[in-house]
């Protein structure tokens, strides 16, 4: 559809039909939710919560990636939005949203073959390698689309360790006020699986802690 098309539709159909509530939204924003999702265009979180305009802050990138701490101090990208959401809008959850047939995901379990194609996503998803090697290790006999599952699932899960190097974050975190949870979205089956962070990052497949350095179960 043309630009134009767009641009006119959304004034015509969209805001003249709800102008009541974009004008309510012209001062300010109370979003509840951080939203840290993949750029992946079939994630659409609005769909997900029902939410409307003002309702969710986001964040979207490659493989839905929270840099740590040690990272992010020459990349404020990420870590700015992070930090207005919890520091200035007060959201009272962050959740990270991973999903199926995920090409970044796909990418963390098989660097190699974007390394010279996709030089930035190849030191993106860097980041990330040590999900994969974890699957490798812990789950040697899975096939690859178990593995890609099983990746899509930790990566988002380990990004609610990685918010916790932030001690803004870690702050409110200990202090009650905020949640953080980490989404499985199987976008053919339109299923959600939500892990709660509650101190320890859970473990998809045996329910106790994940282990990213230390591969023995407690259970
Ligand atoms: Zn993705």
């Amino acid at each position: 559809m043309p630009l134009k098309k767009i641009i006119k539709d959304f004034k015509e159909l969209e805001y003249e039909v709800n102008k009541d509530f974009y004008i309510g939204l012209k001062d300010g924003q109370e979003p509840h939710i951080l939203f840290i999702g993949c750029s992946d265009s079939r994630v659409n979180a609005e769909a997900l919560f029902r939410a409307k305009a003002g309702e969710l802050f986001q964040i979207r990138n490659i493989a839905n990636i929270v840099p740590r701490k040690e990272i992010a101090d020459t990349n404020y990208s990420v870590v700015s939005a992070i930090e207005y959401a919890v520091n200035v809008l007060n959201v009272k959850s962050i959740i990270v949203c991973g999903h199926s047939n995920c090409g970044g995901c796909s990418a963390i379990i098989h660097p190699e073959k974007s390394k010279d194609s996709l030089p930035y996503t190849g030191e993106w998803i860097k980041q990330s390698l040590a999900v994969s090697e974890h699957v490798n290790r812990k789950y040697p006999d899975m096939s690859e689309d178990e593995k890609l599952v099983m990746v899509e699932k930790l990566n988002a899960i380990q990004q609610l360790d990685n918010l916790m190097t932030y001690d803004f974050v870690r702050r409110k975190f200990e202090s009650g006020e905020l949640n953080l949870q980490a989404f499985y979205y199987d976008i053919g089956a339109g299923d959600i699986t939500v892990y709660d962070y509650k101190g320890t990052l859970p473990d998809p497949e045996c329910g106790c802690e994940f282990h990213l350095e230390n591969d023995e179960c407690v259970n």
